[in-house]
């Protein structure tokens, strides 16, 4: 938690300062309100959630200011409030590690670069630590050096790799990878995929594959869909393509830690209708998060 608010503080503290000192002015003009639009929509927050911010925190200010007529009202609680409110929508945000009676399977997809093969080996370290047994499937095949970065990740975290020669298909190495897992009762098996964004029938026959031959073994479990917070609502775009030919179960938002963008959770969200449940805070091994809510809003607000 501490890591979380140091990392997003220099990242993303301009957007909460930013509003607490335009919220915080004497006067509460058209010019201001508009300047606070500019800063939600300069975070990626989206248009429609920018609008119902700003119309709650008028209608509140005004409302709670003039109860206690002359008293200000309590600027960054009601922001706070608003932020959390929309940040968290009472999505269940639990990751699905293990399975009834199978191993858990996590799939994790998403365009490349966005951080996947890093979020596996991050993933795989805080189940390790939980004293859980783990098994990687190396199935993003198509790039040998995705291989071996996975294969990097392994060592590094101490848990098996199980990856075909090059050019293998995908779909084999998810499978042998699951049936390791089935065959010696680990408890979490977690598949890297090929993030190739081919057109939209390419790569739904792919993942529809390595989804369909995993499930001969064990129901997957989660299917995570990394997202760059960085490329912000294009990358958002693109990440809706793997939604529409798999069904995502949550997101991991990576390089927060980079990223002025924090908006970008809520747009997520709300046109994914899918929970943020990881986030990505450097390049590291310990530099992913579960998502916080709360925890996530008081940082933006220092
Ligand atoms: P993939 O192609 O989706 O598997 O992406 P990689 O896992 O290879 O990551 C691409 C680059 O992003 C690498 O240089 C990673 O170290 C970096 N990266 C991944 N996650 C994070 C993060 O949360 N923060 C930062 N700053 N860099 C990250």
């Amino acid at each position: 938690l501490v890591r979380l608010r140091q990392r997003l503080a220099s990242s993303q503290g301009a957007l909460g300062r930013g509003l607490l000192g335009l919220l915080s002015r004497d006067k509460l003009d058209e010019d201001t309100w508009e300047s606070i639009e500019d800063v939600l929509l300069t975070a990626d927050l989206g248009v429609a959630p920018t609008q119902q911010v700003v119309t709650n925190l008028r209608t509140r200010l005004r409302v709670e200011g003039g109860a206690k007529s002359g008293e200000r009202p309590d600027v960054r609680a009601v922001l706070r409030e608003e932020l959390i409110a929309l940040v968290d929508p009472g999505l269940d945000r639990r990751l699905a590690v293990t399975g009834d009676g199978n191993p858990g399977v996590l799939l994790v997809v998403g365009v490349n670069g966005a951080g996947k093969t890093t979020t596996v080996g991050k993933i795989a370290r805080i189940l390790v630590a939980e004293d859980r047994s783990v098994v990687l499937g190396a199935a993003d095949t198509f790039r040998a050096a995705a291989v071996d970065q996975l294969a990097t990740w392994g060592e590094r975290v101490g848990v098996e790799v199980v990856r075909g020669g090059e050019g293998t298909d995908p779909a084999s190495v998810a499978f042998d990878a699951v049936k390791s897992a089935v065959d010696r009762g680990i408890d979490t098996v977690i598949v890297d995929t090929a993030g190739r964004l081919q057109n939209k029938a390419g790569l739904m026959d792919e993942l529809g594959k390595v989804k369909r031959v995993i499930e001969k073994q064990a129901p997957v479990t989660e299917v995570l869909l990394v997202l760059d917070a960085t490329t912000g609502q294009n990358g958002l775009v693109q990440a809706k393509v793997f939604s529409e030919v798999v069904d995502v179960t949550g997101v991991v938002l990576t390089k927060l830690d980079g990223s002025a963008k924090g908006g970008i959770v809520v747009a997520v969200q709300q046109q994914l209708g899918v929970p943020v449940k990881l986030v990505g805070l450097g390049e590291g091994p310990d530099d992913l998060a579960p998502f916080d809510a709360a925890a996530f809003v008081d940082a933006l607000l220092g």
